[in-house]
């Protein structure tokens, strides 16, 4: 299974726009960071975890010929804005596209696609949802486990694939959630910077979990402009715990 960073980057990306901060005039790569998504593919199998605003650029990027899903961790704008963007896969399976989301996050794709689900014009991008049972689902053999995490008042998922788990946009997480983490060896979980956040975990707070969930290797994600540069913040972090950047792969 090869894992792919897409994006690293909290909402707004780094660098933010019309900001001259320490971070945003960085010009290490690593410091480019698009907004967050994460690509898993297998011999069989190619799938996604969000589509934001950047997910033509990340597709281009990563030169994505076939994607068979994009699994919804939830609605905010910088997790779906980019899903017009799956006509180009439409027009190349002749098919519509796989989108995983439970009932609330499918009725926030209705509401910002009405057009695609009011299928009145020629050209428009086809996307076929699917539910997310609450134990364990199958893309064509690819099994995933969603994990219940709070992102501030909502309840959002993480997914658990063998021994890889991803979890962005999480500022809590559930004890029976901590269970389903058992046994992860890669664990990716969200920090957005070092300050506390309302709705997004701390660079310590993120730590924590790490230590509890007790990897081989951590990931961190959906980072923010305030946390500073990568090198720098790099250098102190403890082993086996690293700042994920774009175009980042790992094979597991
Ligand atoms: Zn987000
Ligand atoms: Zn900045
Ligand atoms: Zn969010």
């Amino acid at each position: 299974m090869k894992i792919t960073f897409l994006g690293t980057g909290t909402s707004q990306g780094v660098p933010v726009i019309a900001c001259e901060c320490h971070t945003c005039t960085s010009e290490d790569p690593k410091d480019k960071r698009l907004r967050t998504s994460l690509m898993v593919q297998t011999d069989y199998v190619t799938i996604v975890f969000d589509a934001g605003p950047d997910f033509r650029q990340q597709m281009l990027k990563e030169h994505v010929i076939k994607l068979d899903a994009i699994v919804l961790t939830h609605e905010h704008k910088d997790h779906i804005a980019g899903m017009d963007d799956v006509r180009a896969f439409n027009f190349k399976s002749q098919d519509a596209i796989d989108i995983y989301a439970e009932p609330s996050v499918q009725e926030a794709v209705k509401r910002e696609y009405k057009y695609v689900f009011d299928n009145r014009y020629a050209g428009i991008p086809r996307m076929r949802l699917n539910n997310i049972p609450p134990d364990e689902f199958e893309i064509k053999g690819l099994r995933l486990i969603p994990i219940r995490v709070k992102h501030k008042e909502l309840d959002i998922y993480g997914f658990r694939i063998g021994s890889f788990a991803y979890i962005t946009d999480a500022d809590y997480i559930p004890e029976a959630s901590m269970e389903k983490l058992i046994g992860v060896k890669y664990l990716v979980i969200n920090a957005l910077r070092k300050q506390k956040h309302s709705s997004h975990f701390t660079l310590s707070e993120a730590v924590e979990h790490i230590r509890k969930v007790s990897p081989r290797k951590a990931y961190i994600t959906h980072i923010g402009h305030q946390m500073g540069r990568h090198k720098e913040v790099s250098d102190e972090l403890e082993p086996g715990i690293m700042l994920a950047y774009d175009g980042l792969t790992l094979t597991i």
